[in-house]
């Protein structure tokens, strides 16, 4: 329930912000030594980028209790027979507010859920869709994710670094339907092709395509004016990955992080280049024997320092690729 009490009161212990934040209310925010204001958390607010075809777009930014670890996307397609939706946000709370607004554009319930891979800022809102009597579908990869210490591993850090909405009751929930190979999906004479697309940006990347309409929901296969994660990543054939999308000219990418893109080439492109610059850089230093951190600031990051993230992002990139790049991968 909002009460209307805790609109505009000044928060300062942690319990009082739990509290509060768990009302969905003011997130207090630090502004500086001693001084505190409150922010409204950012709202789930679907655009439409195509007819039919709608998104949330999540913070440039990392998991936080002030963002609610709203910093990935989630699509949705609202059909005559029912909605699909591509992936379900990072917490149980932003899957309800989604399909919260979901009802207020359709009657149509929600028939299908495709997750475009298992990283948490993706699912963790699986359990309120599922709930919602949804259909879940991923690739057979994810499973070793989902069984992994890892994701244990992670899912207990992130009760604790985004209470509270990452708590007891958030689970890690698993396929309806595993796939390993592309499937087809028609809903109110809508066609889906769902492909796998990995082992790239995870080994159970897939990716939604609308061929009739030229959508493609592309995960985080492709980041839009951000620097993307690598992570334990097989750079190579993400890369391969990309080229295979290129080839689909899609005419408006949907992706896991930032704006939807009407410029798809240039945004498959830059992603592509981003980890063929890290390959090339840190591929040389390994092959040469140099020290990453000499290799690191020898390198020219010109091209793509000014993206969101760099910072936070770049040289652990680096890092990971050059450990990659030493194992011959
Ligand atoms: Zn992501």
């Amino acid at each position: 329930m909002y009460g209307s009490s805790w609109r505009g009161c000044w928060v300062k212990t942690r319990g009082a912000f739990v509290h509060a934040a768990r009302r969905g209310l003011a997130v207090l925010l630090l502004a500086g030594a001693g001084t505190a204001v409150l922010a409204q958390p950012q709202p789930v607010e679907p655009v439409e980028v195509s007819p039919g075809v709608w998104m949330v777009q999540g913070a440039s930014a990392l998991g936080s209790p002030a963002n609610r670890n709203f910093i990935s996307n989630a699509g949705f397609v609202v059909t005559p027979a029912g909605v699909l939706v591509v992936d379900a946000l990072g917490s149980p709370a932003l899957a309800q507010e989604l399909l919260a607004a979901i009802r207020r554009i359709t009657p149509q319930p929600v028939r299908h859920v495709i997750v475009t891979h298992y990283h948490a800022d993706h699912i963790y809102g699986l359990q309120a869709l599922k709930a919602a009597g949804a259909t879940i579908t991923a690739h057979a990869a994810g499973r070793a994710y989902l069984h992994s210490d890892t994701a244990q591993l992670r899912l207990k850090a992130s009760r604790e670094e985004l209470a509270p909405w990452i708590d007891d009751d958030t689970r890690l929930v698993g396929a309806d339907r595993w796939v390993d190979g592309p499937l087809r999906i028609e809903l109110g004479g809508v066609e889906f092709l769902v492909q796998p697309a990995g082992p790239a940006h995870t080994p159970e990347d897939l990716v939604v395509l609308l061929p009739r309409q030229g959508v493609l929901f592309a995960g985080d296969l492709v980041f839009r004016g951000r620097v993307p994660f690598v992570g334990q990543a097989d750079s190579g054939r993400w890369i391969e990955a990309l080229n295979r999308l290129l080839a689909h000219k899609p005419r408006l990418i949907v992706p896991g992080h930032g704006p939807a893109s009407t410029s798809a080439e240039a945004d498959l492109t830059l992603t592509r280049d981003y980890l063929q610059h890290l390959r090339q850089t840190m591929g040389e230093a390994a092959r040469n024997l140099e020290p990453f951190e000499e290799a690191y600031a020898r390198a020219d990051w010109s091209r793509f320092e000014h993206l969101p993230l760099f910072k936070a992002a770049n040289r652990i990139n680096a890092y990971n690729t050059y450990l990659l790049m030493e194992q011959g991968k």
